[in-house]
Parts: C-alpha cells; sequence; structure tokens
C-alpha cells in the first residue's frame, strides 16, 4: 500500500510493512523503519535533498534507476 511517508535514507515513497512491530518498508534500501524514523510532507525539503543525493549515487554505481517518486517494487 502507497503511504505519504518517505524513506529516510533515499527518499522514496515507503510501503506499509507487513511485519508487525514495523511500520514502513523501503525496498530499495531493504529496511524496515518505525513511524518515527521515516519523513513526512512537512520534511518534503529534506526528502528533495535526499532525492538529489539518490539519483547521483545510484548513477555513479551505474544502478538501473528505478523512480525515486514511486515506492521500489517489492522483491520476489
Ligand atoms: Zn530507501
Amino acid at each position: 500500500m502507497k503511504t505519504s511517508r518517505f524513506c529516510p535514507k533515499c527518499g522514496r515513497p515507503l510501503l506499509k510493512s507487513p511485519i508487525k512491530g514495523y511500520t514502513f518498508q523501503c525496498f530499495r534500501c531493504d529496511e524496515d523503519f518505525y513511524k518515527f524514523e521515516v519523513l513526512r510532507k512537512k520534511d518534503l525539503n529534506t526528502v528533495k535533498a535526499l532525492r538529489r543525493q539518490t539519483i547521483m549515487r545510484e548513477r555513479q554505481n551505474d544502478y538501473k534507476s528505478y523512480s525515486i517518486y514511486k515506492p521500489y517494487p517489492r522483491r520476489k
């Protein structure tokens, strides 16, 4: 499920976590986050800065870029 919370590491939108005790997941960073760790709409400036860094980092590492405006797809 798409949320209006963002990953504090890469700035992508987060998905709701099915793991009990955690609240949100980022499949790009492969991490679970608690509610107090994630960024919200009011942190949008921070989110934008993170996204810029993410784009640069992923380009440098020749990582096949996936939109930073969508939640990273769940792994199979
Ligand atoms: Zn992330």
